[in-house]
């Protein structure tokens, strides 16, 4: 963005407003205030809460898979933003016991939302250690008729985006605040239970087992996840010493077989995306594919979870590239508000394009062209900007195909260098927190040297087709037979299951 004067603009606001916080911090200090009920997502404000950034989740939870029943302790270390005098966490199991510091607190739960009296009030920037004690049942637990937990014959599957952690841990529960996590599961012996990162230790007590996962890496809420279940569970080092596990589920059939295969395979893509975007971010890989068709698949970090009806028609290789591209973009670099989710949807599915033309299945170009010309203008499809989609319309077909198109279209417009280098500067620059798409936007004016205002206004943000100009990236204008393009099918598979599954998912869902 070039707009010197109202940079100007802007300078002078923030000036009166570090003023105001100014006055407003000594004022609070005299009277502690509760912490906001949301954290500030335009689209949803009351996801996440205000008043505290947490650090560290350690969760311990036991599930009984014959009567779906978790009983949990969660322990959460935070920092006060502010002099607190009540703060809420996102839960929707019943709590029965609050701690603040060692000291009971005073707790009260709505919908989705446990709300915490300190005994005494927290000073700004003070550690915060609480502890959560709660059980119930998930799969009868629904918040304005939303239920993400998935239960199966022989366990449950706590996997869902943006909503599921409230169905088994207290959190702050937005993208925003990223925290590390220690995961324990314990299960009856015999039966298996994933979560992300490293598996620390399996320890047997009695008739139960329990399973101590690490994710040392920040990690949102939502790509925190169980799978509980009878699986085969197999882990080793990659050739160029990258630790995986992957779990299938033992009963999974001929879908499970080639799951299994496509699932092997993740290390190996794993180092395709390094040589794309940069070092891969985390310090383990996997997957795990339960025996459920819960009809999407969530990147997980450090380890997607997979409905199985991606192997129905055979070998799926695609929807494993989608998800370990997140693992760079969604997971590691975090969207800063949902409506920024082009940033996710949009580069993972550039990302199949991209392993399609490096597996001689077709280039991005072709792809982008076989869309561009495939999809006539007055399709509602081009009616939706990508750049901010709206409510609920995160996961529509065009934030991921129109989304790679865009990408297509960049690398046309700055050529291969820049291009490359822009998404790896992306990648890098934002490892580990949060991006927002204006901050995409003035990388690649920055790294190309080009005016890309306008070219980002037709694409993200017009609710029409681009033109077919050089300035949208669109100068080749040679027409693809769909029919010459083998991967294209199986990338609008993929694309349409995980969006399907998702926008159904999204129609129950709180606002
Ligand atoms: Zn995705």
């Amino acid at each position: 963005m070039r707009r010197p004067s109202s940079h100007r603009r802007v300078r002078r606001a923030a000036v009166t407003v570090a003023v105001g916080t100014l006055v407003a911090a000594t004022a609070a200090y005299a009277a502690p205030s509760p912490g906001a009920r949301g954290i500030g997502d335009p689209y949803y404000p009351l996801y996440g809460n205000g008043g505290y950034d947490v650090s560290h989740y350690d969760i311990a939870v036991s599930y009984t898979p014959s009567n779906d029943r978790v009983v949990g302790t969660t322990t959460i270390t935070a920092t006060a933003t502010q002099d607190l005098s009540r703060f809420d966490l996102d839960l929707a199991l019943p709590a029965s016991s609050v701690t603040v510091d060692g000291v009971a607190a005073g707790f009260r739960q709505g919908p989705h939302e446990l709300v915490v009296t300190p005994a005494r009030p927290v000073r700004n920037g003070r550690p915060l250690t609480v502890v959560v004690q709660y059980a119930g049942i998930p799969s009868q637990t629904s918040v304005d008729g939303l239920d993400p937990w998935v239960r199966t014959a022989d366990g449950a599957v706590a996997v869902g985006e943006p909503e599921i952690a409230a169905w088994w841990f207290p959190s702050n529960d937005h993208p925003r605040d990223k925290a590390t996590f220690d995961i324990a599961v314990t299960v009856p012996t015999g039966v298996e239970a994933l979560s992300n990162g490293v598996l620390r230790s399996k320890t047997t007590s009695g008739t139960t087992d329990t399973w101590s996962w690490r994710e040392s890496s920040p990690m949102a809420t939502y790509l925190a996840f169980m799978a509980v279940g009878q699986f085969d569970v197999r882990s080793g080092t990659s050739a160029t010493g990258l630790p995986w596990v992957t779990a299938v589920a033992a009963n999974g059939g001929a879908e499970g077989r080639y799951a299994a295969a496509d699932l092997a395979r993740s290390p190996e893509v794993v180092d395709w995306h390094a040589k794309q975007w940069g070092p891969y971010p985390f310090d383990v890989t996997g997957g795990v594919a339960p025996a459920a068709d819960f009809g999407f698949a969530l990147e997980n970090q450090t380890r997607p979870v997979y409905t199985r009806g991606f192997w129905s028609s055979g070998s799926n290789i695609y929807v494993v590239v989608h998800e370990l591209a997140h693992q760079w973009y969604g997971d590691s670099v975090s969207v800063t508000n949902w409506k920024d989710i082009w940033l996710n949807e949009g580069f993972a599915t550039f990302a199949e394009w991209r392993w399609s033309e490096t597996h001689g299945e077709g280039t991005a170009q072709q792809l982008l062209r076989a869309s561009y010309d495939g999809i006539p203008a007055g399709d509602s499809f081009w009616t939706l900007p990508i750049g901010n989609p709206g409510a609920h319309r995160e996961f529509s077909g065009a934030v991921y195909t129109r989304g790679a198109m865009t990408l297509q279209a960049l690398r046309n417009r700055v050529g291969d260098p820049a291009f490359f280098q822009i998404m790896r500067e992306w990648a890098r620059q934002h490892a580990y927190v949060n991006g927002q798409v204006s901050q995409f936007i003035s990388l690649a004016e920055q790294l190309s040297g080009q005016d890309l205002d306008g070219f980002f206004q037709a694409w993200l943000y017009a609710p029409k087709k681009p033109a077919p100009t050089s300035a949208n990236g669109l100068a080749d204008r040679s027409k693809v037979d769909p029919a010459a393009v083998p991967s294209k099918r199986l990338i609008d598979a993929v694309t349409a299951a995980e969006t399907t599954a998702r926008t159904g998912a999204e129609t129950g869902r709180r606002s």
